[in-house]
Parts: structure tokens; C-alpha cells; sequence
């Protein structure tokens, strides 16, 4: 059994709800996109006209494509306009007490048919889900960034969540065309558990000056074959979410190899949150 979904709400405009929304509107779902920025808003709907419009050049897509698209799209600062949703999928920032504060304030006043989803790389699903009025309609679903290029999503079935939310989720993702995983409601789940290790490691690589941050992203491009650098790749997932995913596995595992290195601690607290701030490993000014 899954559920009809037509309707998406997206809480959080930053980098990954700003992708996920352009990536669902163009798969044909009615979209509407919120947070408690109107920059960020008003970022967002210029990101992904300027993406489309590069599209268009580049014949990946047609005009009509782009008005269809657009059409699909909302963008508003006023909850109100997701409690009606089929699915609402919180992409807000990395932090439990603001992701909590997003979930409490939607008990009670989002229609009963509606399932919520959790884009979060690193926290418990049945945590957050315990946050809301339905954890069994409540699941992790993890989109990869940019969320319209990568081809892997996520899925992390809470305690409680049903098979129905599941497979419907299933569906929605294989929809958009992606590929699934599905992994146990561990902190930081598949991905980001093998991931941010390694780019922990290559900040402390960097702090012992072992290399420069040019040599460490050579070596691992061209002696590993990955497409970016560690470094390179923390800056495009911004530093301030790599922070919270490995304090996230520091305080879950309560193992000391996850011990986040100084020099990203640092890094966070000058506001060098990579190509987001402009700064970062790299400089993007
Ligand atoms: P981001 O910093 O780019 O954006 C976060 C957005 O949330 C901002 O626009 C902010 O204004 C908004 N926000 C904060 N509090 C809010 C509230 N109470 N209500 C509504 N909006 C609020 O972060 P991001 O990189 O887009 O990450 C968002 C989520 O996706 C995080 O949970 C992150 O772990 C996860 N994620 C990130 C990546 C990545 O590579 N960056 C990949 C997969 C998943």
C-alpha cells in the first residue's frame, strides 16, 4: 500500500531544500518551499531559475519545460501554506533544537493524511519523529547534494515508521529517479558514517600541516580517483554541517575516534562555513 502524492512542502531553503525542491518540481509535484529567511527565499528561487536557465542554453531542457517547472513552485515565509501537504520534508539546518522547534510546531495543525520526512544527515529518525504527533507517518529521507545531479537518496525507517510511509517514500524517490539505500536508524547512517571520518581526517591531515590543502585534494583525487577532494567536498557541504554530523557520531558513539578536529571547530566559529559563507578551505570571494 502507498499513498497518493501530489503535494510536497519543503521547510528550509538552503542549499539541499533549494535542489530537492527544483529536482521534485520538475518530476511534476506541486511544491511549496518555506523558511524563516526571506534572503534565503528569495536565493533560492534565483538559484533555480539561474540553473534552468543554464539548462535551457545547454539544451538539457526545453522552455516549456522551465514554465512547468515554475509554475509548480511557491515560495513563502508563512507555514500555513504546508499544512495541507501529502508529504512535508524538513530540510532545515543540521541542529536538533531547531529541527525539534520546526516538528512541535506542526503537531496539531497539518492534516492527518500527511507524512513528514526528515532530510538530516546525522540524527536519530526516531528521535525527531518522537518530536511529532505521528512518528509511524514520520522517516529519514536522504537526499545527496546537489540533489538534482546525485543519483543516491537515502532511506532511514524510524523505530515506529510503517510500511506504508516506507514504500510510499520508495516510490517517491524512485520517481525523481534516484537509486535507494536503505539503511538502520544509526547516527549518521551509511553515507555520512564513512564520509565525514574520512574528511575529519583530512582537516587533521591539513592541522599537523602533513600537506597543504592543495596536496591533500591531488592525493585523493588522482591516488583514490575521487571526483573532489575532501576538502574541497567539506567546503561544498558547508563546515558547519560537517561539525554537527561528526559531533552528532562523537556523542552517539561516545568514541573518541570521532573527535572533531580543532582546526574545523575554528574554522566554524570565524563563519568560514565554505562556498555557503564564500569562505572556507577554499576562497570563493
Ligand atoms: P543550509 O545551511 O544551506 O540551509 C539551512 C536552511 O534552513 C537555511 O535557509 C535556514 O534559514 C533554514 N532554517 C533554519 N531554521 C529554520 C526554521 N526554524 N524554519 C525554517 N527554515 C529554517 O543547510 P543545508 O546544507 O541545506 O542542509 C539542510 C539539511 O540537509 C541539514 O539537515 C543537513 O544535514 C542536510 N543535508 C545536507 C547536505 C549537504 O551536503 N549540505 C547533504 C544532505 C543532507
Amino acid at each position: 500500500m502507498t499513498k497518493k502524492i501530489k503535494k510536497l512542502g519543503i521547510i528550509g531553503a538552503g542549499q539541499m531544500g533549494t535542489g530537492i525542491a527544483h529536482l521534485c518540481a520538475h518530476a511534476g509535484y506541486n511544491v511549496v518551499l518555506t523558511d524563516i529567511s526571506a534572503e534565503n527565499l528569495k536565493n533560492a528561487q534565483k538559484k533555480i531559475e539561474q540553473e534552468m536557465s543554464a539548462q535551457i542554453k545547454a539544451k538539457q531542457i526545453t522552455e516549456e519545460e522551465q514554465e512547468r517547472t515554475l509554475e509548480q513552485l511557491t515560495f513563502s515565509m508563512h507555514d500555513g501554506v504546508i499544512f495541507e501537504r501529502d508529504i512535508i520534508i524538513e530540510t532545515a539546518s543540521e541542529n536538533e533544537q531547531v529541527k525539534k522547534k520546526i516538528f512541535s510546531n506542526l503537531k496539531g495543525k497539518i492534516s492527518s493524511h500527511t507524512l513528514l520526512a526528515s532530510n538530516t544527515s546525522s540524527l536519530s529518525i526516531t528521535k525527531l519523529a518522537s518530536f511529532t504527533d505521528r512518528p509511524e507517518q514520520f522517516i529519514g529521507i536522504h537526499f545527496m547534494n546537489p540533489a538534482t545531479r546525485m543519483k543516491l537518496i537515502e532511506l532511514i525507517p524510524g523505530f515506529l515508521t510503517n510500511e506504508e510511509t516506507l514504500q510510499t517514500t520508495r516510490n517517491i524517490a524512485e520517481t525523481l529517479g534516484k537509486t535507494v539505500v536503505l539503511s538502520k536508524d544509526f547516527p549518521a547512517f551509511i553515507l555520512n558514517r564513512i564520509l565525514l571520518p574520512m574528511i575529519n581526517e583530512a582537516i587533521f591531515t591539513l592541522y599537523e600541516g602533513v600537506g597543504s590543502v592543495e596536496a591533500i585534494d591531488t592525493s585523493m583525487k588522482l591516488g583514490a580517483n575521487h571526483p573532489m577532494g575532501p576538502l574541497q567536498l567539506a567546503d561544498f557541504i558547508g563546515l558547519d554541517t560537517c561539525l554537527s554530523i561528526i559531533q552528532v557520531l562523537q556523542k552517539e558513539f561516545s568514541d573518541p575516534k570521532y573527535r572533531p578536529c580543532p582546526l574545523l571547530i575554528k574554522y566554524v566559529e570565524a563563519g568560514w562555513w565554505g562556498r555557503k559563507t564564500k569562505r572556507g578551505f577554499y576562497d570563493y570571494q
